[in-house]
């Protein structure tokens, strides 16, 4: 076990997105190339915005994409606790070592003057930044504004300078401290910012990496200076690229579903999501874009990151989850399909027998909830006709010459012998062409027609043997006018 230690941190106000899971994912892949650990941690000081139901959709996001984690609040850990809220008694000691030292200083200012500072700025057009009007008050001043029952904030106070460091990922990035106006790191109902907590948190789980967002660059700044001033080792940072909608905005719901959970509920699989996310930055070694977790992780280095934004292809993921629709084992693809198909009466059929549907069904379609639609035929008695199929294929004449023919036939198919069943479709296919000049297409678009309502759709040959000889002669006879 090597000291490397990252983490993911989210906020519970919301679902798992897909951007946070692929920020899981590359710190789960890092901890796993080098033999370290990743650690779950729930950020939830905003107790307004947070929600335990949101705690438990994290969870469960996370294990369903398989990024188990080393430590985290559920399975503790040698530096817990690993939820924020049950740590405010630790961050009020930090602060308080800051002002002992100087680096930070009580700010009385009320919201309405700081928003009055704020105006004055926009009105003057110039970036506003904190007037430092407490920076420097003396302890009868404090001791005034006290006795007028205004409770102090803790702002940090930025030194003069540049802030530098090396990203892994996005290169060497300087900042000017003179941009920088002193930031809150405690506000005055006791509670730490998130630039102060996620500074002392990190810096006491002894993380050893940062691996997260670039929307998070311009915190960093100031959370290397927090470090700094607390002493403490700065960790490496790497700043992924955002992830961006294909019309290049922040991808958002209004593009379709973002949270991990959304897309399980559409059919998507997990392993088609993370693989996904996965190509959201990296890319493998062999080009090869088809791989599973394992496999990414061996090919995994942070440092070959792409520094660029990468743009969420909806027609990509559907590709892919496609390719592992048709890949996957199909007993558990079986497991997956059935939320989606419990519309129907499934006890009408064996497991065996639904294996076989989900199996001669699976192949065209990029998401599970396709399923719905496309089983349809298999239950029930009747059959609901698509389109102008009852006019254009059924009831031409070819068809029903056809079907006529089929009907007779019925009787002697081998329903239970599906390789004999096979042999005699293809003998009414070759009937027909050589006495009826019917292309063998033709001839068994009717059939098809007759007993699905479709002309596309599973196996023939599979069809018939699981919808059985009642079925699939009545519903021929029904077509037969
Ligand atoms: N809670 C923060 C977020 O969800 C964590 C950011 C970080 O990784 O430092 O954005």
């Amino acid at each position: 076990m090597s000291d490397i230690r990252v983490r993911i941190a989210p906020s519970p106000s919301g679902n798992l997105h897909i951007g946070t899971a692929r920020t899981a994912l590359f710190n789960y892949l890092f901890a796993r190339k080098n033999n370290g650990k990743f650690i779950l941690r729930i950020e939830d000081t905003d107790l307004e915005r947070s929600n335990t139901e949101y705690t438990q959709n994290i969870y469960d996001s996370l294990k369903a994409l398989g990024l188990n984690w080393d430590e985290g609040p559920d399975v503790g850990g040698n530096y817990g606790p690993y939820q924020q809220s049950q740590r405010f008694d630790i961050y009020p000691k930090y602060a308080k070592k800051l002002l002992e030292s100087g680096w930070a200083y009580e700010c009385f200012c009320t919201p309405e003057e700081l928003e009055a500072e704020k105006e004055e700025s926009i009105k003057n057009k110039r970036p506003h930044m904190y007037s430092r009007r407490c920076a420097n008050l003396t302890e009868e001043e404090k001791a005034k504004f006290r006795a007028e029952g205004r409770i102090p904030a803790i702002r940090f106070r930025v030194p003069e300078g540049e802030t530098n460091f090396h990203d892994l990922v996005k290169g060497d990035l300087h900042f000017d401290n003179s941009l920088i106006g002193d930031f809150v790191i405690m506000k005055s109902n006791n509670t730490p910012t998130y630039n102060f907590a996620v500074v002392v948190d990190d810096m006491e789980m002894k993380m050893t990496h940062i691996i997260r967002g670039e929307d998070h660059i311009a915190n960093t700044a100031k959370q290397i200076m927090i470090y700094k001033a607390l002493g403490a080792q700065v960790p490496e940072f790497a700043h992924l690229g955002m992830i961006l909608a294909p019309d290049r905005s922040k991808l958002s719901k209004r593009h379709g579903a973002t949270a991990v959970s959304e897309f399980v509920e559409k059919g998507y699989l997990t392993e088609a999501l993370l693989n996904f996310v996965a190509l959201l930055g990296w890319s493998p070694s062999d080009g090869v874009e088809i791989k599973t977790l394992e496999e990414i992780a061996q090919d995994f280095r942070l440092t070959e990151i792409s520094s660029s934004n990468s743009i969420f292809e909806y027609d990509k993921l559907n590709w892919m989850n496609g390719q592992y629709i048709k890949r996957m084992d199909i007993s558990k693809l079986t497991d997956l399909a059935i939320p989606f198909i419990s519309c129907y009466d499934l006890n009408s059929y064996t497991r065996p027998q639904l294996e076989k549907m989900i199996a001669s069904t699976r192949e065209p379609i990029s998401v599970l909830s396709e399923l719905t639609n496309d089983v349809k035929y298999f239950f029930g008695e009747g059959v609901e006709f698509e389109g102008d199929v009852m006019d254009k294929v059924i009831k031409t004449e070819n068809s029903q010459m056809v079907l006529k023919y089929i009907n007779e036939q019925i009787k002697d198919w081998a329903f239970d012998n599906p390789e004999k069943l096979h042999e005699q479709l293809a003998d009414i296919r070759t009937y027909f062409k050589e006495n009826h000049g019917i292309k063998p297409k033709e001839s068994m678009w009717a059939l098809r027609a007759a007993i699905t309502g479709r002309i596309h759709g599973a196996d023939l040959g599979v069809i018939i043997e699981l919808l059985g000889k009642d079925r699939v002669e009545k519903r021929v006879q029904a077509c037969i006018f």
